[in-house]
């Protein structure tokens, strides 16, 4: 299903016929694969259950919903009245008010949303939170971070996010039913959000479309035109079957196994067509809903619920909410010297903030969201008074931070081949937030003698999701030499030509508060095995070396190094042979020739002009570089086409300062360095 959406996608975008530079949901690429089968198989059994008895149907249900708002100041931080436009036009949609955009030609669902009055403490709200954080620059693999900001119980509220952008240009995506808690909800851009304001594009559809995922329902184009129009593709009945999404409300007919053979309905929320055209929802597609609602999110619309989260015809609405104080960090356990970002997540418009830190610099502030700093070893309570001109709230989370010495990390070099067999390895600690498959030992492919490490990503189906390979703490200050560089050797092959999983480097050298990337590769820049739907085991001419300079930090002496796979389900990634340390020993000043490329330097020491001739037994990529000993570059040749044969580069040296530089010769899959020394 994924790697047919993903090819129509690319194939729509290559023809131009989407006017708008932006994915229209990205629901795809979050479906939680491990639940997917649980969940759609008691949505088929609820759906069974009504044929003979239509009660659980009848009566419309009520979804409280909360609004994270998590901004940076701009434009993203809607006003409560866009928030309201959509929740007015979602109630349109899913309920097909007569004399509205969504009085079109679908059924009235019987599914309905308010913004909750009462928080899961059963305090007056709004039903809007609000976080000033980065995050709103939002990234598929830092969905959990959203949820660590800020969330209402799911079982009781349906959590929608407000963000400034998702992976640069996706409209939205929701989850699926059944899936775990931290995964649950929908993500919105916030132009796609309501139609006031900041809202540009939709019609405000796009949430009506993601909470339709969210109930249990696909897109009407998923599989294709499929087999059977009543249990393959969108396994609903009675949306005619669509080759590919729909990106204009021209009528077309993509499929003919139809009976009769139907148009598209560009009329389906489910489907990607502009929201100027959409106006239904099907029965079949109501029974999906109302099966999800019956079977999996069963609490939600209870009765207690409703009565418990304030459903206005219940609940009588003061005509001011107090102001109640929260506030949140990302982290809560730093290091000496560290700062802690404080975001406010105070309910009901506060406009005074009164902070307590102590232990901290500032020890006390009233901006809203203050960055503060900690020198000293403990653990520290965090005050909070929030007011307005009328109601006041005051919090204290008691040994909220916690500071420890950052101690010292091992001496360089570092080494790791696996080969010990042990998993864990010594030292080295797998992060695995969600749960499910992740790094391993692997004794079919390795460079070193007995084991590498991988990460199998055909069954790692949980897109967008993390696994993180964490070495020990190092002291790279411990580092005896000019060079000091990281190498490993990677091997990875895709499972389908249009999509890929990521692999990064990150370092922190602030105990994990924040992390520096200096390596990433994904697409065919992460490839170096031909594309195959079974699993991939690389022979010995398959595998690439990574080689990341590492000068700029040689002064940390407490640096922790996470090496990351981000899955999109594409096929195994390899890593072995790490390395860490001084690059100085494995650097020579001789010339060298190996089989598929022989080269030589000269003169060495250079005056003026340093020659590289290379000699070719076949075309290849080739890319160089001179760096000087702090590591930075000052002569970068980009990647460009050698063919057989013997070439000569040249490197003007004239203007550079006496001293010691590495030219880095890198082949496809070959990083070569030596050492040079400019000597005038
Ligand atoms: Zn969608």
């Amino acid at each position: 299903m994924k790697n047919t959406v993903f090819f129509l996608l690319l194939f729509v975008f290559m023809n131009l016929s989407y006017a708008q530079d932006i994915r229209p949901c990205y629901f795809d690429q979050f479906i939680n694969e491990d639940s997917l089968e649980e969940a759609e198989r008691q949505i088929q059994e609820g759906i069974n259950k009504f044929q003979s008895d239509q009660r659980n149907t009848d009566s419309a249900k009520v979804i409280p919903v909360v609004v994270h708002v998590i901004h940076n100041g701009g434009s993203e931080n809607i006003s409560e009245a866009q928030i309201q436009s959509q929740i007015q036009i979602l109630n349109e949609d899913f309920g097909k008010f007569e004399n509205t955009n969504g009085d079109g030609n679908g059924v009235d669902t019987n599914v309905r949303f308010f913004l909750a009055n009462l928080n899961p403490d059963g305090k007056c709200t709004n039903g809007i939170v609000r976080v000033r954080s980065s995050l709103t620059n939002h990234q598929s693999y830092q969905r959990p971070l959203l949820k660590e900001l800020s969330f209402w119980d799911n079982s009781r509220y349906l959590n929608i996010y407000i963000v400034k952008s998702i992976n640069g240009n996706v409209a939205g995506y929701a989850s699926f039913p059944g899936g775990p808690p931290d995964e649950d909800g929908v993500v919105v851009q916030h132009n796609y959000f309501g139609n006031i304001g900041s809202a540009n594009g939709f019609f405000g559809r796009t949430l009506t479309h993601e909470v339709g995922h969210w109930l249990g329902v696909y897109h009407t184009f998923n599989n294709s035109c499929g087999i059977d129009v009543c249990y393959d593709g969108d396994n609903v009945c009675d949306t005619p079957p669509a080759f590919e999404p729909n990106y204009s409300c021209v009528t077309l007919n993509t499929c003919s196994n139809d009976i009769p053979d139907l148009n598209d309905q560009k009329e389906n929320y489910m489907d990607y067509t502009p929201g100027a055209c959409k106006n239904m929802f099907t029965e079949g597609q109501k029974m999906r809903m109302q099966s999800t609602l019956n079977f999996i999110r069963t609490e939600i619309w209870t009765d207690e619920n409703l009565i418990n989260t304030g459903y206005d015809s219940i609940y009588i609405t003061p005509d001011i909410c107090p102001v109640i104080a929260d506030f949140v960090t990302l982290t809560k356990d730093v290091c000496i010297g560290n700062s802690v970002n404080f975001s406010d997540i105070s309910l009901n418009d506060g406009t005074i903030w009164q902070w307590q830190f102590p232990g901290g610099t500032p020890s006390s502030s009233n901006e809203q969201n203050p960055l503060v700093n900690y020198e000293s070893i403990g653990s520290y309570d965090v005050i909070l008074i929030i007011s307005n001109t009328i109601t006041t709230d005051t919090l204290i989370k008691e040994n909220y931070i916690n500071v420890s010495a950052p101690g010292v990390g091992d001496n360089l070099p570092y080494n790791e081949n696996f080969d010990s067999g042990l998993y864990p390895p010594i030292d080295i600690s797998i992060n695995n937030p969600d749960g499910t498959i992740t790094w391993q030992l692997d004794s079919l492919a390795f460079t070193s003698s007995n084991y590498s490490m991988s990460i199998n990503n055909l069954e790692n189906t949980n897109y967008g999701t993390v696994d993180e390979i964490v070495l020990p703490k190092l002291d790279f200050s411990s580092n005896t030499g000019n060079l000091l560089f990281m190498s490993f050797k990677w091997a990875y092959a895709r499972s389908d030509p249009s999509y890929s999983d990521e692999l990064l480097v990150l370092l922190s050298f602030n105990c994990g508060n924040s992390y520096t990337q200096v390596f990433y590769r994904s697409g065919s820049g992460l490839v170096t095995g031909p594309t195959q739907t079974t699993p991939f085991i690389p022979d010995s001419t398959q595998w690439k070396d990574a080689f990341i300079i590492l000068n700029n930090f040689k002064t940390e002496s407490f640096v922790e190094v996470k090496i990351v796979n981000v899955t999109d389900g594409g096929n195994k990634l390899y890593i072995d042979d790490l390395y860490i340390g001084n690059g100085d020993d494995l650097v020579a000043m001789e010339n060298v020739f190996t089989d598929n490329l022989r080269y030589a330097i000269y003169p060495n020491p250079v005056l003026d002009q340093l020659n590289l001739e290379l000699i070719l037994e076949e075309s290849q990529m080739i890319s160089t570089k001179l760096i000087n000993a702090l590591g930075k570059v000052v002569v970068n040749n980009y990647p460009q086409n050698f063919v057989t044969g013997k070439h000569l580069i040249t490197f003007s040296t004239s203007k550079l300062p006496q001293g010691l530089y590495f030219l880095i010769l890198e082949t496809e899959g070959n990083y070569n360095i030596r050492k040079v020394v400019v000597q005038h």
